[in-house]
């Protein structure tokens, strides 16, 4: 890939804010390879960010979240809204859209100039991919995609961070996914914003959602949490393959979002998610930073060789390290 000059960036930006397609992957591959570029285009587009309604979807693979997805692409774009789309697997090897072909089941939408899809998996980014996928939401939301699903595979922590700066959080899961249950009962997942049982034809979906809604009540997260307001967790059932269900769970989404916007707890959690990533970044540098500033230094080698030999235990090495750091400042 040829980057542009910096001196392109206006151009790009441009570009991007008029929606160009080309212009977005190629922004979005900037973020991806950490480039000065890419990050110098975020904060050129920043300003004509936030119209964007980011739905993040998580779950086991399996479930039908790539299914869905595509259902749902459907449907918004039969009611004239523009979607992008980013899958997100930490677990890949893969970077630039590699997997798309297998994995997303978006083939009809491939060329439908109203829908952007891309897959993410590069690890190498400041701050690891979840930073990235932020970013490459931002370029979504900048470049006019009125909807941004973000998809993760899995249910671990770096599928956790990114779909937290989703602005709607979709849970799915299917009959006989048991894990996931349990991962909500022990309070390891975050409660969703919507449930959705993908999958409805098996006979035992009307015993998971009852299972799911005990599991709620019991911690009384069903409703009024600090977190959820006034929004009681819908349990949606879908066939994503048949289209069913999909009209409900479209309801359920913008039911989601009128209410949190009535609240006034839009903005609120996008306050609290910018305020995580600005610390995700601002870590992330540091740690860069101090990696850079202890390549060869001696002391630092010495440091680490007491922890070695049991004479000096990790976090005294890591206080003296930052004391040192400190005063060299
Ligand atoms: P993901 O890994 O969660 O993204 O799951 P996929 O969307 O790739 O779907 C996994 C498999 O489940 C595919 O073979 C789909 O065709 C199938 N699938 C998706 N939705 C349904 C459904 O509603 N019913 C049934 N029986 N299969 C489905």
């Amino acid at each position: 890939m040829i980057a542009p000059a910096m001196s392109d960036a206006g151009t790009l930006a441009q570009r991007l804010l008029a929606g160009d397609r080309r212009a977005l992957a190629r922004a979005i591959s900037l973020v991806e390879d950490d480039r000065p570029e890419g990050w110098e285009l975020v904060r050129e587009v920043y300003p004509h960010t936030g119209a964007a309604a980011v739905v993040g979807f998580t779950g086991p693979p399996g479930v039908g979240k790539s299914t869905l997805i595509g259902a749902l692409t459907r449907a918004r774009r039969a009611a004239g809204r523009t979607v992008g789309v980013l899958s997100i697997d930490p677990s890949s090897p893969f970077t630039h859209g590699a997997l798309l072909g297998d994995r997303i089941r978006l083939n009809e939408h491939f060329l439908d100039p109203g829908v952007f899809i891309r897959s993410m998996a590069n690890r190498g980014a400041l701050g690891g991919l979840s930073e990235a996928a932020l970013q490459a939401a931002l370029l979504l939301d900048a470049a006019g995609r009125e909807d941004v699903f973000v998809e993760t595979v899995g249910v671990g922590q770096a599928e956790v961070d990114i779909i937290d700066h989703a602005d709607t959080v979709v849970l799915v899961l299917m009959p006989g996914s048991g894990d996931s249950i349990q991962a909500l009962k022990a309070g390891i997942m975050e409660i969703p914003d919507v449930i959705v049982i993908n999958k409805a034809d098996h006979p035992l979906t009307d015993t998971m959602v009852r299972e799911i809604r005990g599991v709620l009540s019991l911690a009384n997260l069903d409703h009024a949490t600090d977190r959820a307001g006034g929004w009681r967790v819908p349990i949606v059932k879908t066939e994503a393959e048949r289209g069913h269900g999909i009209a409900e769970l479209v309801a359920s989404l913008d039911a989601h979002r009128a209410q949190i916007v009535d609240e006034g707890r839009l903005q609120e959690r996008r306050g609290r998610n910018l305020r995580n990533e600005v610390l995700a970044l601002a870590s992330a540098r540091m740690r860069r930073r101090l990696e850079e500033e202890l390549a060869g230094d001696a002391e630092f080698q010495r440091l680490l060789d007491e922890v070695v030999q049991r004479r000096l235990d990790p976090a005294s090495a890591a206080a003296a390290l930052l004391e040192r750091a400190a005063a060299a400042r």
